[in-house]
């Protein structure tokens, strides 16, 4: 509720702070257990920001982050927590990254990549009972067995993200933060990775928040879309609503520069977006997406438009008269 994250901006000797990145803008957001939620916009829109503030790794400037936890009871996770608290949230929540290169440790086995989180969070009594639940993870992402006492540059890099994806579910998460798991990989792999992402979910009702630059993947993998412009929501709605019934002028400009998608009427609305977004640094006044809006009016530029509506929300003056 309410979130928002400014990074601050050091110079000098002094490191005085002369300015802050504004990289997320009040974001609300409800995820539920055995939903997908896809998060859309382009780079330096706040997206990756908004997976990091939910999994602790940046604590948000403001707001509020309540979570559910399995008997029930609620926290607000903004801020510092016990050791308790801090354990359960950080089992309960995993998040995969982009680049499965980067994010595997090149001087560890698999089966010590994917066994640190249980050793962590003290899971198994004794080696016998890690090493065959290691195993059975690695068979449940569709790896061999024996691949335990290999290395990650033994893999592709669909291989790879398999083993990330093996150590997210380890600890039985209920919210894996999948910040552009498939981008890094190759238009072949990506549907397999992504299906097997679904697989996990059907089997456990786990809640993922989907990071992606890509429309199309978004779409196909999530019930509800949040469109992201500038650290702010733009337009959120069910994946077909939002395809169906698109608002947001920026929406639009996204979603005709598809490719694939609904070829007819991508020519009718066909609209370049112009120029670079703003600098997050001194984001416009009004509403964010005024300098490059094609229907902007006299009161973009003064006002900023409010996220409203309640199956299909949007933030624009067009539709908030
Ligand atoms: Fe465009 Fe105005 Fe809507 Fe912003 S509020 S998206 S500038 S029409
Ligand atoms: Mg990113």
């Amino acid at each position: 509720k309410n979130v928002k994250k400014y990074f601050p901006i050091k110079k000098g000797v002094f490191l005085k702070t002369v300015g802050h990145v504004k990289a997320l803008e009040s974001i609300d957001l409800d995820l539920y257990e055995n939903e997908t939620v896809g998060i859309v916009g382009e780079s330096g829109c706040g997206k990756s920001t908004l997976g990091r503030v939910i999994t602790k790794i940046h604590d948000a400037t403001e707001g509020s982050i309540i979570y559910h936890d399995k008997n029930g009871v609620k926290k607000d996770i903004v801020g510092k927590l016990n050791k308790k608290e801090n354990m359960i949230y950080r089992s309960d929540l995993q998040m995969v990254f982009q680049n499965p290169f980067d994010s595997l440790d090149p001087r560890m086995t698999i089966g010590d990549i994917i066994s640190e989180p249980l050793q962590i969070h003290k899971m198994f009594k004794t080696k016998e009972e890690e090493t065959n639940y290691v195993k059975d993870l690695l068979k449940k992402v569709g790896l061999y067995e024996e691949y335990i006492s290999r290395y990650p540059h033994e893999f592709s890099g669909g291989q790879r993200q398999r083993i990330a994806v093996a150590r997210a579910i380890a600890l039985k998460p209920r919210v894996i933060i999948c910040d552009e798991p498939t981008s890094a990989l190759d238009v072949s792999v990506q549907s397999q990775v992504i299906n097997l992402l679904k697989d996990i979910q059907k089997e456990s009702s786990i809640a993922y928040l989907f990071i992606s630059h890509n429309l199309d993947i978004v779409y196909h993998v999530s019930d509800k879309i949040v469109v992201m412009y500038l650290g702010h929501v733009v337009e959120e709605a069910k994946s077909e609503d939002l395809f169906e019934n698109t608002k947001h002028p920026y929406t639009k400009i996204l979603m005709s520069s598809m490719p694939g998608w609904n070829p007819k009427e991508r020519k009718l609305s066909k609209v370049e977006v112009k120029g670079e977004p703003p600098s997050p640094i001194n984001p416009p006044s009004g509403c964010p997406f005024h300098p490059r809006c094609p229907n902007r009016m006299d009161i973009c530029s003064k006002q900023k438009p409010l996220l409203k509506g309640d199956d299909h929300k949007v933030a624009c003056h067009l539709y908030n008269k």
